[in-house]
């Protein structure tokens, strides 16, 4: 049986803790990127193609005092994982759909019959089976995570790609707080 004390505690800390979610738009706050990729196992978009993508972000959680999370270091945090894909060929680090040969300063991509050569530096090689939007999501998904691991209001995190207006995939990731 709860006691009413246990009750009116309860009833004080759910009017302390709102429970809420805080959302950035990547188009409207300029978290955008763009690149280049390719899909192996797609017809069209197995040709080395470009994007200008836009990452857009929501937490949730509970606020406690002013924020959930100050709304300018979370900015920072996704613009910190973005930075190095901007301008960039990313391809695939997980997976045996393509063959990569690296020297150097040189990455050579193999697929379909077609091989492909960039400079080691234009690469940006992705923990991820595919740079298709939904790995891509997954893969921001996980790096805003470790990121977060450490707010112990935020619960969840969602994290939406975009490669144009009203197109792309999210990916949710509940928060293990380390
Ligand atoms: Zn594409």
């Amino acid at each position: 049986m709860i006691s009413p004390w246990s009750f009116q505690l309860a009833s004080y800390m759910l009017r302390k803790l709102r429970r809420m979610y805080l959302t950035i738009d990547g188009w409207e706050s300029n978290l955008r990127f763009s690149a280049a990729h390719f899909i192996p196992s797609h017809t069209k978009c197995s040709r080395l193609h470009g994007h200008d993508y836009a990452v857009s972000v929501t937490v949730f959680g509970s606020q406690e005092k002013e924020f959930l999370i100050d709304f300018l270091d979370l900015k920072k945090y996704v613009e910190d994982i973005i930075t190095p894909l901007d301008h960039r060929v990313l391809v695939p680090g997980k997976g045996d759909s393509i063959r990569r040969e690296f020297t150097e300063d040189q990455c050579r991509i193999t697929y379909g019959g077609k091989s492909m050569m960039f400079w080691r530096e234009d690469v940006y090689l992705l923990d991820a089976e595919s740079s298709s939007s939904e790995d891509m999501a997954s893969f921001l998904a996980d790096q805003l995570h470790a990121k977060l691991r450490n707010y112990r209001k935020i619960t969840k995190l969602e994290v939406c790609i975009e490669e144009g207006p009203g197109m792309g995939a999210c990916a949710e990731k509940s928060v293990q707080h380390g």
